[in-house]
């Protein structure tokens, strides 16, 4: 992607996106569509006026906000997702409308445009409990245990077909855990929520066993951006994370240590096999051997991410809140 490039975020005021948006925006023109689901305002609101940014507040699902998006694009990056893993098992409905129908929406609104260009961020989840660790972007079958990966893993079929059918082109990265400033969701915001109401106990979901890598998200960003440069297949699908991993009580140990607690009890749920929730795959570590073949390393392992990341949630104030 050259700079100077017209570019459509979905998702932009979400956690990863609104990093996305700032690495972006000081060379390209920037348009972010968000429905402010999860998305927050003042992520965006150092942009607002500026010449070269503009937000159009709407849904994906909504596709006649879709071509005024697009109109001039010459690419897509499409973050706009229901990420929550969890909710799959309470709503069956969910990821189906907020990842498949939106996706579909999305690249039927780029083919009409003629925006040829769509990187998507997909995920681990879609590896299902692989029996391959770290588990490479060739593994197969995939078998998803959760309604989200099965949606991320739909997604990903219909960018391919897509291409294939109407020559487009796909950057398809398969994100581990991404944690950092301004994270909104997943076990750090839970064990700082849950600590602050509670310092004493902290209850663990699962067996405190489930071992994931985890990757601080400015790292992430650069990656995506690696790939799209260094890659011109019609479909390129690239993992992305970092090369170790950590069981969920380490990261309690280290959340607890942060917030300068002392003796908290540990309470585990036990859960369904060890896992956290229906769908919670125990055990995620992704083979980066392809990415590495760009050059890319993380900058420091799942333990340092999860640091750095708790020590930004904190500082920030209002996660877990
Ligand atoms: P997030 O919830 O912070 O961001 C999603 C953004 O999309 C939010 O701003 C939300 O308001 C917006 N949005 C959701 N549905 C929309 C719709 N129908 N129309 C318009 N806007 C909509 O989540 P995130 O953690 O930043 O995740 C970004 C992407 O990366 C998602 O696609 C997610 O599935 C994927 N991903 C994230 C992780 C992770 O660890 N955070 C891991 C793997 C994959």
């Amino acid at each position: 992607m050259a700079s100077g490039s017209s570019i459509l975020i979905t998702g932009g005021a979400g956690f990863i996106g609104s990093h996305l948006l700032d690495r972006l925006l000081p060379d390209n023109d920037v348009t972010v569509l968000d429905n402010f689901s999860s998305g927050k305002r003042e992520r965006l609101a150092g942009y607002m006026g500026r010449s070269n940014f503009r937000l159009i507040e709407a849904d994906l699902l909504q596709a006649d906000a879709l071509p005024e998006a697009l109109a001039g694009k010459d690419m897509v990056f499409h973050l706009a997702a229901n990420p929550d893993v969890r909710l799959g098992a309470l709503d069956p409905s969910v990821h189906l409308r907020q990842n498949i129908m939106a996706t579909h929406n999305l690249l039927e609104a780029m083919r009409r445009a003629k925006v040829k260009k769509i990187a998507f961020t997909s995920t681990s989840t879609v590896y299902g409990e692989a029996k391959q660790i770290p588990t490479p972007e060739e593994y197969g079958p995939l078998l998803p245990i959760s309604l989200y990966g099965a949606s991320k893993l739909a997604c990903e079929a219909l960018i391919s077909s897509y291409c294939h059918t109407f020559d487009m082109q796909a950057w398809i990265y398969r994100f581990a855990n991404i944690v950092g400033e301004r994270g909104s969701h997943g076990v750090l915001v839970d064990f700082i929520r849950k600590l602050r109401e509670n310092p004493t106990e902290l209850e663990i979901l699962g067996s405190g066993r489930q071992k994931k890598s985890y990757l601080e998200v400015k790292d992430c960003v650069e990656a995506m951006l690696l790939c799209l440069q260094a890659s011109d297949e019609m479909v390129s699908l690239f993992n992305i994370g970092s090369e170790d991993s950590v069981d969920v009580t380490e990261i309690a140990d280290i959340v607890v240590r942060l917030m300068g607690l002392k003796e908290v009890s540990y309470r585990y749920t036990g859960g369904d096999e060890g896992r956290g929730w229906k769908g919670d795959v125990r055990v995620m570590l992704l083979s980066l051997e392809k990415i590495k073949g760009l050059g890319w390393r993380a900058k420091g392992g799942s333990a340092q991410a999860i640091q750095s990341a708790v020590e930004a949630l904190l500082s920030d104030g209002s996660s877990g809140s």
